[in-house]
């Protein structure tokens, strides 16, 4: 497995897609990602879920806590209540509490700046651990969801249901001109172009370099 034309994929993505930085981010404009605590809140709440509604819990949350003593603060029913706009939230309302108690028990309430320590954090899992390393403490490291996952297997990529085999390959043969940026420019092609049902081939700019298409245009 591997695609030889990674580094093309990666200049041709990078002039089609802005960076976060430059875009209208929903996550940045309602300070979703205002500190560690509230992005590991953010990503934590973000699994399984659409990001206007992670948006939509995170703002009613965060106009009531802003640290884990005061996320403690609520009772479980108030909680609930600010993150009903997510999947799961029953699970989550549990997660976030445990969490919360870890950081103040393990690390006098602040987020830990480990790849060791994040994932020992309920609910923290390597997704979150990648997005927190690399969005707060500077450590490039590209984040893989379901967008990620399932493009990187079609270019060719990878070949596996594994996500964290596709972070751990992805990491590795990404270039480092490219690494900053990988995460935000291939979730949105997986996002815009390439989605699960009906990837829209026709438009895509990477397609002379995909294994999927080209694999479909010879069949
Ligand atoms: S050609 Fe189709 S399958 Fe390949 S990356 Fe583009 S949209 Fe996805």
């Amino acid at each position: 497995m591997g695609n030889k034309h990674l580094k093309k994929i990666y200049q041709i993505l990078s002039e089609t897609y802005p960076t976060f930085e430059e875009s209208d981010d929903p996550w940045s404009n309602n300070g979703l990602n205002a500190t560690p605590f509230k992005t590991l809140t953010s990503v934590a709440l973000s699994a399984m879920t659409h990001d206007k509604r992670v948006v939509k819990a995170c703002i009613a949350l965060y106009e009531r806590i802003s640290t884990p003593q005061e996320l403690l603060e609520l009772n479980d029913e108030e909680l609930r209540e600010c993150i009903k706009p997510v999947a799961h939230y029953n699970r989550k309302t549990k997660n976030l509490k445990k969490m919360c108690s870890e950081l103040i028990e393990r690390h006098d309430g602040e987020v830990p700046n480990t790849r060791e320590e994040l994932m020992k954090l309920t609910g923290i899992g390597r997704k979150c651990t990648d997005i927190m390393m690399h969005f707060m403490f500077d450590t490039p490291s590209i984040a893989v969801d379901t967008h990620v996952h399932r493009l990187a297997n079609r270019l060719g990529i990878v070949d596996t249901t594994d996500r964290e085999k596709t972070a751990d390959v992805l990491n590795e043969v990404t270039p480092n001109l490219y690494k900053i940026h990988a995460h935000e420019w291939l979730i949105q092609h997986g996002m815009k172009i390439c989605m699960a049902k009906n990837p829209k081939c026709i438009e895509c700019v990477i397609s002379q370099y995909c294994q999927y298409f080209q694999e479909k245009k010879s069949s």
